[in-house]
């Protein structure tokens, strides 16, 4: 497997050298907004350790970043009165992963709401309105 590469977008937020509209933190666990948000909501749990995704993280990271997950997800169904929670994973790029860094995605779903396609950079003051909506339901 390839060796992680702490050059990663995600490192460098872990790091601080890059900005991210924070959702949750703990000691193990970071969760902020996605920059090309595909719903209203969309936001990213990551282990603080270092993992490129599930096939090469630790028992302790997964079950950290699934605390999380849960945890964001249900304050992020209740912040956007949503219907449902979608939750994404990608490992390596054949798998779709862009970011070599174990994420999972939390999508609030809303019935007969499609996701909007991947790659269109969001509004940053909705994408910071929508982290205070999850914040606020934490
Ligand atoms: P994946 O690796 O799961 O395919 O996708 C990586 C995700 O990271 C994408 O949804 C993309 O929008 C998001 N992303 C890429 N660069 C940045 C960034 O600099 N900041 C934030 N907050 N998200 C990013």
């Amino acid at each position: 497997m390839t060796a992680y590469d702490d050059q990663n977008i995600f490192a460098k937020i872990l790091r601080g050298e890059i900005p991210n509209v924070t959702v949750y933190e703990d000691d193990d666990t970071l969760c902020f907004m996605d920059i090309m948000p595909r719903t209203d909501g969309h936001c990213l749990v990551i282990p603080k350790t270092p993992c490129r995704n599930v096939l090469d993280a630790s028992d302790a990271q997964l079950a950290a970043v699934m605390r999380t997950v849960r945890r964001v997800a249900r304050a992020a169904k209740a912040g956007f009165d949503a219907d449902g929670i979608t939750l994404q994973q990608f490992n390596e790029t054949a798998g779709g992963q862009e970011v070599f860094h174990l994420h999972f995605h939390i999508h609030p779903r809303h019935e007969g709401v499609a996701m909007r396609p991947p790659g269109t950079m969001g509004d940053m003051d909705a994408i910071k309105a929508h982290a205070e909506k999850i914040r606020a339901a934490l």
